[in-house]
């Protein structure tokens, strides 16, 4: 027996679905499909897929913040994400890329069986670890703002509540947004978390 390999399909579009799943399932994969970026994420919470095909332009959430969640998290950055962008606007192509997209399709001239081949391609390529930038930048406590921070999230004046240890401010880059966009959290050099 075969292991069949399992391809999630990220896809708004009922139709545009319906014609993945045949084609896909004909090729002898599993297919799981969720129409928007929420249901991407909650079906990847108890489902582990080779390959996420993943619609950018969809309501609720859309496919960048699925693309930077997925890349910024440990666990699912290793599974490779190959992009539909509608038309191929490098701006579009270039965003994805960015965020650790593996390639990218054009919905509108790609034929569907050079789709398979690029998922086939995709998935026997070897692993590559997308190390995603990020930045930690210290915390200067004596600064009104920063006291004010520690105040408002209940730090004891930004130190590890673990260790002890100086925590500071983990910024990674989200270029879902047209602006230069970060998120944000508090971290600790050591404890990593
Ligand atoms: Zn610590």
């Amino acid at each position: 027996m075969t292991i069949r390999q399992k391809v999630l399909l990220v896809e708004d579009s009922k139709a545009v679905q319906q014609i993945y799943r045949n084609k896909l399932t004909l090729e002898h994969f599993q297919v799981i499909t969720a129409d928007n970026g929420m249901e991407a994420i909650k079906a990847l919470s108890s489902e582990r897929p080779d390959i996420i095909l993943l619609d950018l332009m969809m309501p609720v959430m859309d496919g960048y913040k699925v693309l930077q969640v997925v890349k910024t998290d440990p666990k699912l950055s290793p599974i490779p994400v190959l992009v539909f962008s509608a038309k191929g606007q490098p701006e579009e192509v270039e965003k994805a890329l960015n965020l650790g997209a593996a390639g990218y399709i054009v919905k509108a001239t790609t034929k569907i069986n050079d789709v398979i081949d690029q998922i086939k391609t995709t998935i026997s390529r070897k692993p590559v670890v997308q190390e995603v930038t990020r930045y930690e930048v210290g915390i200067r406590t004596d600064a009104y703002d920063a006291k004010r921070l520690a105040e408002d999230f209940k730090f004891g004046n930004f130190t590890c509540p673990a260790c002890a240890a100086e925590m500071v401010l983990s910024l990674i880059p989200d270029f879902s947004h047209d602006t230069p966009w970060f998120s944000a959290k508090f971290l600790c050099p050591k404890c990593r978390v």
